[in-house]
């Protein structure tokens, strides 16, 4: 038998167990067993974590930046090296196939490394106000900064928005998902390791109620990075409001990935396979609705349900091509979106289900919803599973109408060889970012993040760096 691992909160570089005393269960979803007791963070919890990091916040800001550079880029070093360890443990506390988990770990290293590179090249400006002035600007750390993160991406998305964050100069307080804790500690335990200050980098474990709300709230942050839902992102905007702390908000999709009628085939079905089932659909950016030009649907849809039927779905460490999904509350609502959408008039033609062989767990088959209409549920809704809507389009315009017809506007896909209706398309969608003849192309260097309901502020590339300073100009007179 498995040992349960004992987790507790990581504050001021010490181990420290809930105030409370009480622990949460921690699940592998390849088994469903608990394979962690965590430590049930409530907000004296919160409010230790955000006073170490406030403690921590002069002498880190004022470090040299190349020093907190040798930090970040150790820690980078660390996690590559350590990469199959942290695979093993994000695989099974969240269901990804092992092999994602990996690129996942190399990945969130990745940004780690990138902002180690931008902590002493992020410059101010200097501003010609004529010989009577000099007059420049400095770029800021914002003090203690937030990050509650999602499960779908556990460490990953840590380094996405702690990496620039802690490049700037700020202190971080992090509330993993209360399904996904391990990685975020285990990341504590390299950073305790490699020296960083007390104080720099804090996580409080907990449900997002008793832990993230009050760490959302609470009066001495600065500003908060929230992946996750659009309920929550709300009640994230109001509790800033409170304090007039910034906010970025990452909140999901419903993204297209559109195919026009020169397209190859074969090359679309591999991109769809790829957008809507990679990490089994539960992907803020999936391209969870395949728009097909009429005349090229069957051709495509046939290359499609070839494909996805030699998919493996399977427990994460036998590394499938789908793990499982993360609960079983997620299961039932993946199933409920099938039936909703047959009720609605869609025809299942693959999927819909658990696969046969598998009986029990939370795995999901590779599911394709056909005949789907743009008004329907589940071409509006996130659905977050490995289930694909089929609508047509006849041209260019009624593709953009639909593709830009949902709340969401988080990342758009458009296969073609006409470089022409590419631009424009990629001029008119509603999103963030656009990938052309190649579904998710981009990567840590790149900027993402929504339009519309899926949110603001944008996070990877330089571009995040904005996020976690704020801009002071000098202007002095000389004369
Ligand atoms: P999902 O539905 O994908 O679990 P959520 O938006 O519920 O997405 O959760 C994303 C993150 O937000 C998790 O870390 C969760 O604990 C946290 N969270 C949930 N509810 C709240 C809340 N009311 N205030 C702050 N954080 C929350």
């Amino acid at each position: 038998m498995s040992t349960v691992l004992q987790l507790s909160h990581f504050i001021d570089n010490a181990w420290v167990p809930a105030a409370s005393g009480e622990q949460f269960e921690v699940y592998d979803p390849s088994t469903e067993q608990v394979i962690a007791l965590a430590a049930r963070g409530t907000a004296p919890d919160v409010d230790k974590a955000v006073e170490a990091a406030r403690r921590a916040f002069p002498a880190w800001r004022d470090a040299k930046p190349r020093d907190r550079a040798a930090l970040l880029f150790a820690l980078a070093n660390a996690l590559r090296e350590r990469a199959a360890d942290f695979a093993h443990w994000e695989a099974l506390n969240s269901g990804k196939p092992l092999a994602r988990a990996r690129r996942e770990i190399l990945g969130t290293a990745r940004y780690f490394e990138f902002y180690a590179g931008a902590a002493d090249k992020f410059y101010g400006d200097s501003i010609p106000l004529g010989g009577d002035y000099v007059d420049f600007t400095l770029r800021e750390p914002l003090g203690v900064t937030a990050h509650i993160v999602p499960w779908n991406f556990p460490l990953n998305m840590i380094g996405r928005s702690v990496a620039p964050a802690l490049a700037m100069g700020n202190t971080a307080v992090v509330k993993p998902a209360e399904q996904t804790p391990i990685t975020a500690l285990k990341l504590a335990e390299l950073a305790l390791e490699l020296g960083f200050p007390a104080g720099v980098y804090n996580v409080v474990t907990g449900y997002g109620e008793e832990a993230g709300a009050p760490l959302s709230r609470h009066a001495d942050i600065d500003g908060i990075t929230f992946t996750g839902s659009v309920e929550v992102g709300r009640l994230i905007m109001k509790a800033a409001a409170e304090h007039i702390h910034s906010v970025v908000l990452e909140l999901g999709g419903k993204s297209p990935i559109i195919v026009f009628e020169d397209a190859d085939p074969a090359h679309a079905a591999a991109e769809t396979a790829k957008a809507i089932y990679s990490n089994s659909g539960q992907v803020c950016s999936a391209g969870s609705r395949l728009l097909v030009h009429e005349r090229l649907k069957d051709d495509v849809l046939e290359a499609l349900v070839a494909r996805s039927q030699t998919l493996r779905v399977g427990p994460a460490l036998e590394d499938p091509d789908l793990g499982p999904l993360i609960s079983r509350e997620q299961f039932e609502r993946v199933q409920g979106y099938v039936e909703t959408g047959q009720q609605e008039g869609a025809r299942v033609i693959l999927g819909g289900t658990r696969p046969p062989e598998r009986a029990r767990g939370l795995f999901f088959s590779p599911t394709i919803l056909d005949n789907v209409r743009p008004e329907m549920r589940v071409a509006q809704e996130e659905i977050f599973g490995p289930v694909l809507s089929v609508i047509t389009f006849q041209d260019e315009s009624e593709a953009l109408k639909i593709a830009n017809g949902v709340h969401y506007g988080l990342v758009a896909g458009v296969i073609t060889n006409d470089l022409g209706r590419a631009l424009r398309m990629a001029r008119g969608l509603h999103a963030g970012q656009v990938f052309i003849n190649e579904y998710f192309a981009g990567g840590e260097e790149t900027p993402f993040g929504g339009y519309k309901q899926s949110g603001f502020g944008r996070e990877k590339g330089w571009e995040a760096l904005y996020n976690y300073t704020q801009v002071k100009n000098i202007a002095i007179r000389i004369r």
